[in-house]
Order: C-alpha cells, then structure tokens, then sequence
C-alpha cells in the first residue's frame, strides 16, 4: 500500500523530431529522382539529387547538435527547391506548399514574436513574388498536364502528411509541458511528496465532499524529533537524505486512499478521507511505529530517528486551518509529552 505521489518527468523529443524530418524529406527527394527523370524533366531531378546530400547533412548537423546550421540548411534546401520546382514546372506543381510548413516552425521555435513575425512576413513575399514570376515567365522545362496533376497530388499530400505529423508532435509537446508544469506546481522537489499549497487543496477538497454521513476526514501533523542534530552532526547534505527516506517510509505506511505532503521543513501532513478518530489513531500508531523502527544501519546511523504527530478530526463546519491547527496543538503536546509520541487534539 503506498498513499498517492507523483513520478519522474519524460524528455523532449525535438532534435528527433527534426532528425526524422530529415530523414523522410530526404526519401521523398529520391522518389522524386525517378518521377522526374520519367516524366522528362532532368533539371529538376538532378535538383532532387542535389537535396539529398543536403538533408543527409542536416541529419548529421543535427546528431552533433549544430542545431542552428542544421536548420539554415533545411530553409535554404526547401526554399530553392520550392522557387525551382514552381519555375520549372510551373505554379501548378504545389512546390510552394512546403513553404507554408515554416510558419508553425517559426512561431514554436527559439524566436521573438517579432522577430517570427519578420520573417513570416518575408515568407508572403517571397510567396507571392514566386506566384507573380510563373504569371510573367512560362515555365522552364514543363512536363504534360497529367504529370502535371500527379505532382500536384504528390506534394499536396506529402505536406498533408509532414503537417499532421508536426501538428501532432506540436500538440503532444504542450500537453508535456502543461502535465510538468502541473507536477511541479504540486510537487515538494525534494522529497517528490504533494507541496503545502496542494495538499490545502486536496484537503479542502475532501471536507467539501464529505455529504455529513459516515466519519469525515482526519488529519496527521507529523514533525521529526530533533532534527536539528542530525544536520548538526551529519550535514545538511544528509539530512535531506533522511527527510527523503522517512518521506518514502510514510508513504509506504498510509493506505491508498490518503494524501501525503510536505507541509514545512521536517513537517508532514497527512490527509485521512473517511476516517474516523480511532482508525486515525490506528494509522498514526503504524507509522510513528514504521519511522522509529526504520533500520538507519546502511547509513551508519546508530541514533534513534523517531517522529511525533498530531492527530486531528474535522469538525462539522470547521475551517481546514483550525482543524490543522488543532493537530499542531497536539503535535506540540506530543513533543512536550517526550516526543516519539501520537497525541489527539481536543474537540473544543
Ligand atoms: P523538535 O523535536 O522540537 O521538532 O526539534 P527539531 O530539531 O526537529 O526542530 P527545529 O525546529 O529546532 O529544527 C528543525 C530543523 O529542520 C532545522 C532546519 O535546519 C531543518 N530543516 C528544515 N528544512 C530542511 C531541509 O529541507 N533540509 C534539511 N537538511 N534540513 C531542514
Ligand atoms: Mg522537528
Ligand atoms: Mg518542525
């Protein structure tokens, strides 16, 4: 039985991304080799030749963390071969539409808003620049109408496809982002525990949903006794050492239903849904009882760690603080009763 924590946090995944990127541009650059060379235009297969070393660069720049080179690289690859592609075969060929990939790229990025802005504004330019040049100027080397519509479907579907592979990695970073964000706004980062902030939350939470029948919640405020000497003798380095092993240990020692947090320096609270005042006796029993019997002797530690609590049970109307300042009361009962002690606080 462990009573609920948090876990590790995952890593970004957006040099991989960018790696993958390379890797499938590159593949659609090698099918284009044949398609051109068969549909008569050896310009601009001799242009997708060209690519590929390009993007197998990239993909290198990438795996050294060049990062920056890597992606000048990628524009000026997609930039000309979009200007080729349209001014060889025409603006019907759909080149451009890989253009329009750098926009999300450019407002994720590492960029000012100002400064993505500037550039996705050039992107117009060169955009519609490109379109006015097909307007004035034939195309180059064109290729017959069906080929024509091939390609078309080919590119259009190829950005179809890198844009919901972007849109989903795009979206799934977020939602890493907001699940970190929302760990590390609950989370004690030392002892991985809930914060104060949140366990008022989940307690506050619990006396709300409490209907008024069956027993209410019940509360442990737990201190370490004389936890100033063991950073004394032992260094603070160490004491944060024991705060996360006796963390692990009141865990361990509290059902599943109940919450644990770090509730100040050496101090913990536990929250006790559905718990009447003998069981929370019971239970603060257990872990006074898992704490002093913990075995200290692989850190060479032969003084007693013990811990003394306050037991608290809400009362009908009572505000959280005032049944959390009822334990305290009974913490420092406890303490002045000898420590390494359970005692319950007064109803009144
Ligand atoms: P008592 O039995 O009366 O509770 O005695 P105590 O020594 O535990 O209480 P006191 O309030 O005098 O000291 C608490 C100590 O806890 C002092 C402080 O340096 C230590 N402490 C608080 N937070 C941390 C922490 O994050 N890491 C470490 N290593 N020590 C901490
Ligand atoms: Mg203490
Ligand atoms: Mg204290």
């Amino acid at each position: 039985m462990e009573a609920r924590r948090r876990v590790q946090e995952p890593r970004s995944q957006f040099w991989l991304m960018s790696m993958r990127c390379c890797i499938m541009a590159g593949s659609i650059d090698v099918a284009f080799f044949f398609i051109f060379l068969y549909l008569g235009s050896p310009i601009l297969a001799w242009v997708n030749v060209l690519s590929v070393p390009m993007y197998a660069i990239a993909y290198w720049l990438l795996k050294q963390r060049r990062n920056r080179t890597a992606v000048a690289l990628i524009w000026i690859e997609v930039i000309v071969h979009a200007a080729l592609g349209t001014l060889l075969i025409g603006w019907d060929s759909g080149f451009y539409y890989y253009l329009l990939m750098f926009i999300p790229a450019l407002y994720t990025g590492n960029h000012t808003l100002r400064s993505a802005s500037l550039a996705v504004f050039g992107l117009w330019l060169f955009y519609v620049g490109l379109y006015a040049a097909t307007r004035l100027i034939e195309p180059i080397q064109p290729i017959v109408d069906s080929a024509l519509l091939g390609v078309y479907l080919f590119n259009l579907t190829a950005v179809f496809c890198m844009f919901s592979y972007l849109s989903l990695y795009y979206i799934m970073t977020v939602k890493k982002a907001h699940k970190v964000l929302g760990r590390m706004a609950t989370t004690d980062p030392l002892t991985r525990l809930f914060n104060r902030r949140h366990m008022i939350e989940l307690a506050d939470r619990d006396i709300a949903g409490h209907q008024g029948q069956g027993p209410g919640t019940a509360f442990l405020l737990m201190d370490i006794d004389h936890f100033k000497q063991f950073n004394d003798r032992y260094g603070h380095d160490f004491g944060d050492r024991m705060l996360c092993e006796i963390s692990q240990i009141l865990s361990a020692s509290l059902r599943e239903q109940d919450y644990i947090g770090r509730w100040g320096g050496e101090e913990f609270l536990a929250v006790l849904p559905q718990t009447d005042t003998q069981k929370a006796r019971l239970i603060a029993e257990r872990v006074r009882a898992s704490v002093a019997g913990h075995d200290w002797a692989q850190h060479a530690l032969t003084t007693p760690v013990t811990l003394s609590i306050g037991v608290s049970q809400h009362l009908p109307g009572e505000a959280l603080s005032d049944s959390i300042a009822r334990a305290d009361a009974a913490l420092y009962a406890g303490k002045e009763g000898g420590r390494n002690r359970v005692e319950m606080a007064l109803t009144v």
